[in-house]
């Protein structure tokens, strides 16, 4: 075994996961540091998803009953075995994602955050009372729990996004189960392993309240296909959701869709300069161009343009590229070669509607796929800059007027995060009223965002909104409720029945 098997090997034992699961399977589990396989994963077939979500139905009967509160010290003690876990979960999120330590850790870090989110809210799950036109009434809006919620995550955020719509789903009174990435199963196993020490802490938490169906595709569309699932909550490409959304509306199920997104960013002649290239350097290089929120467009006015490309260039070429275990960098691999590939053609398109590139070469070979993040220089958006491709490259094009910036920057299909740097009052005002983006933000960049604010994007990335705000309410049914309390039965809008 080399030394990242081992490592995985070493890390898996630590979190607590059960060798067999992960060694005797027939999916391969792999790091794109070195593209070796790391894991043997067992893959649920249709008796265990079916075994799995009566399961999770007859969790959901029991969980349902338990106070809100009560719920909420699950999710409580989920945070804390989360931050007993943070570094050795951190370790192999790097391993199996790719993601320089930092940014590791950062994802965990995202999942004990939301886990403290969801305690407070679990004492919060507030309805109203309303005003009624009749007397001797009273009519009130209550939140109940509502079943089986379905979570189906991107390997890109391989454990956050799942956190985020557990911890919600299981203080709003839900069972949960979750089809991970197959590219990311072991990080998703080492993540249930920690929920179940909570659950055992906790005492008296139903069997099968946190699920995992490990596979592709199929077993995401059993979540999808299925009546027992209430909610599904899908993360991944706009392809998937086109795929995934028609048959969720066939059966009337609820549905989250966060899907992909083509960030705009835009820098007004006023920017703080040194500000604007730490936001775009990071918004765009950062997790090697793997975010739904990278920084993919960049509009830069006429007046800062050379310098500030200048500047950018210089970054980009100081840029480290290579094996986040190997040494200090900000830019770890792509997570196979299809993600390569997709990167090339990218390049050769931008390069035949004439643009002018920078970077994007290959580092190093193998199986492991490195890339020097690309800056492109872009006569107009056109061909691939209206698409995502998920790796770094940065579209650069000019602007002299701020009106028809905001315009090209609203011309794609995605609409989930954007940014403007500028100094000028105005102009920000301009900019948050017109971005159609879910996400809008004034002097910082596209990606990073905090799990306090509702999460998601507009247009064809699914209008899904996850995480913090009032998110919670999408896992919950609402009923209004009236109450009569006087000794008649007056109709509404007046309406007499005498019989
Ligand atoms: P992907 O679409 O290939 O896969 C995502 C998940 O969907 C996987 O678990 C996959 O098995 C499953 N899946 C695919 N087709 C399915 C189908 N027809 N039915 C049911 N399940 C299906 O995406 P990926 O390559 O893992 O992730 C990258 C993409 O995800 C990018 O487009 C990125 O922008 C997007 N993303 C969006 C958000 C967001 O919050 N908006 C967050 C992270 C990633």
């Amino acid at each position: 075994m080399t030394a990242i098997g081992e490592e995985v090997g070493r890390l898996l034992d630590v979190l607590g996961v059960d060798r067999t699961i992960w060694t005797d399977g027939s999916m391969p589990a792999l790091t794109p540091l070195t593209g070796e396989q790391v894991g043997m994963v067992r893959v649920a077939d249709a008796a265990d998803a079916d075994a799995g979500l009566n399961q999770a139905v007859a969790a959901f009967r029991a969980w349902r009953a338990v106070p809100a509160p009560r719920r909420g010290e699950l999710v409580r003690l989920f945070g804390e075995e989360l931050r007993a876990a943070k570094d050795d979960l951190a370790a192999l999120v790097t391993i199996e994602a790719g993601k320089i330590p930092s940014e590791g850790a950062g994802e965990v870090q995202e999942m004990i955050d939301i886990c403290d989110f969801a305690v407070g809210l679990s004492r919060q799950l507030y309805g109203l009372t309303i005003a009624t036109e009749r007397p001797g009434h009273r009519m009130m809006e209550v939140w109940h729990p509502l079943g089986v919620v379905g979570v189906i995550s991107a390997f890109n955020f391989p454990v956050a996004v799942w956190a985020w719509n557990a911890a919600l789903a299981l203080v709003c009174g839900n069972s949960v189960v979750w089809k991970p990435s197959e590219k990311t199963p072991l990080t998703a196993l080492a993540v249930q392993a920690i929920f179940a020490r909570a659950a055992a802490r906790f005492g008296d938490a139903p069997q099968g309240l946190s699920q995992l169906l490990i596979g592709g595709r199929e077993v995401g569309e059993a979540l999808v296909d299925d009546p027992r699932v209430a909610l599904v909550s899908a993360t991944g490409s706009t392809r998937m959701g086109r795929a995934v959304a028609p048959r969720l509306a066939q059966r009337f199920a609820r549905a989250i869709l966060e899907l992909g997104g083509n960030n705009g960013v835009i820098v007004a002649p006023s920017a703080d300069l040194d500000l604007a290239l730490r936001g775009v350097a990071f918004g765009a290089m950062g997790t090697a161009g793997q975010r739904c929120t990278t920084t993919r467009r960049l509009f830069l006015h006429d007046r800062i343009y050379d310098e500030f490309v200048a500047r950018l260039k210089a970054a980009y070429a100081s840029v480290a590229v290579g094996n986040p275990l190997a040494g200090e960098v900000l830019v770890g691999p792509l997570i196979d070669r299809a993600a390569f590939e997709a990167m090339q053609e990218a390049l050769a398109a931008a390069r035949a509607a004439g643009g002018i590139v920078h970077g994007g070469e290959r580092v190093g070979e193998g199986a492991s796929f490195y890339v020097r993040p690309a800056l492109i220089e872009m006569p107009g958006q056109v061909g691939p800059v209206l698409e995502e491709t998920f790796a770094p490259i940065l579209y650069v094009m000019r602007y002299d007027d701020l009106d028809a910036a905001i315009a090209q920057h609203n011309a794609v299909a995605a609409g989930l995060s954007s940014a403007i740097f500028t100094t000028d009052l105005r102009e920000a005002e301009r900019f948050l009223a017109a971005s159609d983006c879910g996400i809008a933000n004034v002097n910082l960049g596209t990606s990073g965002a905090e799990i306090g604010g509702a999460f998601g994007g507009e247009k064809e990335t699914g209008g899904g909104r996850e995480s913090g705000s009032d998110a919670w309410r999408q896992y919950m049914r609402r009923a209004t409720n009236t109450m009569n309390y006087s000794d008649a039965l007056p109709l509404a809008q007046g309406v007499s029945f005498d019989l």
